[in-house]
């Protein structure tokens, strides 16, 4: 069998460290908040390379209170990819504005003409997804952004070490999410995410927002919320940090393979790069006509694969009330076609080649 995805290959091997790490938070009591939260929020922002960092519940969290922390004006448009998890629109929605989707390009990532035709008086910001650890064309981003006032919120949950020009993704727009859900490149045991920005008004704004509307026990400035960062996720995310450059260019290493052996086989596309990126590959996606036979044939043979995502954003129930179904979304024909292959530092090469292997098998025979 080869899994798509195996957490439990991963503990074993750092066993030692982790349940270090996790008795120590244990003996010191630190749950939430404290000295373990406060070493990984300075290493992570230290490893992106922006000032502040603030660790919240979840990165869905992460997204809502960051927008929330720019203080738009009730009702603002924030355009957001068609192609991304539900949680990047569900943010906007949550935090009082509404939700403006724009079409995203071959690479499936927000496209960049789309989104000048997505913009009205009404648009306080734009939302990028770095998708499946790809960063978008951020230059190009920032200049409209520039041109027309908005802000930009990164959603960084499939992007954690991917650079554009150089630089890490996550300190190009105004603020930043990142997810530490358990099957991100860098995955806590439960959930877990985090805010960054080189923003100080917005960091101490988030820090308030997360912990009730405070920075001192009762002393509550206004209504914020409990969206903490547990001691013990803070804890493993730390041991783990030390392990994600490692696990990031072993995924490279596995889709360099991938890249090799599918690029000429039957109609398959395999994922577009920028030569500006190091990409993450949170997700090596792959694009066919044949995508359902294909994912059949592959599950016959005890090979895992997914879909990110099944159907586009614009097409779920959840937005039939912005009536942009009735929209031709080029994100809704890429879902039919898109699936997802094994990634991630549990795959050998000889796990990689058997995929390559039976792919081959599927289309030549
Ligand atoms: C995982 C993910 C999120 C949400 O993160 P959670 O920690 O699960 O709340 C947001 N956006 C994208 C693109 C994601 O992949």
């Amino acid at each position: 069998m080869i899994k798509f995805l195996d957490l439990r290959k991963q503990y074993e091997s750092i066993r030692e460290e982790i349940n270090e790490a996790i008795k120590n938070v244990i003996l010191d009591s630190a749950f939430i908040g404290g000295r373990y939260v406060a070493k990984f929020e300075e290493e992570f922002a230290e490893f992106i390379g922006a000032k502040y960092c603030i660790g919240v519940g979840n990165g869905t969290d992460a997204l809502e209170i960051a927008i929330e922390a720019l203080e738009l004006p009730k009702g603002s448009e924030i355009i957001v990819p068609a192609l991304t998890f539900i949680a990047s629109a569900e943010a906007v929605t949550r935090s009082g504005h509404k939700v403006v989707f724009c079409d995203v390009g071959e690479d499936y990532l927000i496209s960049i003409d789309d989104l000048k035709s997505k913009i009205t008086k009404r648009t306080a910001a734009i939302m990028v997804v770095h998708l499946y650890g790809h960063p978008c064309d951020m230059d190009r981003i920032l200049e409209i952004a520039n041109e027309y006032n908005l802000r930009v919120i990164e959603d960084c949950a499939q992007a954690h070490g991917a650079e554009y020009n150089g630089k890490r993704v996550g300190t190009f727009g105004d603020i930043s999410a990142f997810s530490f859900y358990p099957g991100k490149n860098l995955g806590a045991f439960g959930d877990a995410g985090a805010i960054v920005t080189n923003n100080q008004n917005l960091a101490i704004k988030c820090k308030m927002i997360r912990n009730h509307g405070r920075l001192d026990k009762y002393n509550h400035e206004f209504e914020g919320r409990n969206s903490r960062l547990d001691g013990i996720q803070a804890a493993i995310l730390s041991v783990k940090l030390k392990h994600l450059s490692a696990w990031n260019n072993h995924r490279e290493y596995v889709a360099s393979l991938y890249d090799k052996g599918l690029k000429d086989i039957g109609d398959i596309i395999i994922p577009p790069k920028s030569p500006k990126v190091k990409h993450v590959y949170h997700l090596y996606v792959i694009r066919t006509k044949k995508r359902d036979e294909l994912r059949h044939w592959l599950k016959q043979n005890n090979i895992e694969t997914g879909i990110h995502y099944p159907i586009a954003l614009p097409d779920l129930k959840a937005y039939e009330y912005l009536n942009d179904n009735k929209v031709k979304f080029y994100a809704s024909e890429i879902v039919k076609e898109i699936t997802s292959l094994p990634m991630g530092d549990h795959l050998s090469e000889s796990d990689v080649l058997e995929v390559i292997n039976k792919i081959k098998e599927f289309y030549l025979g």
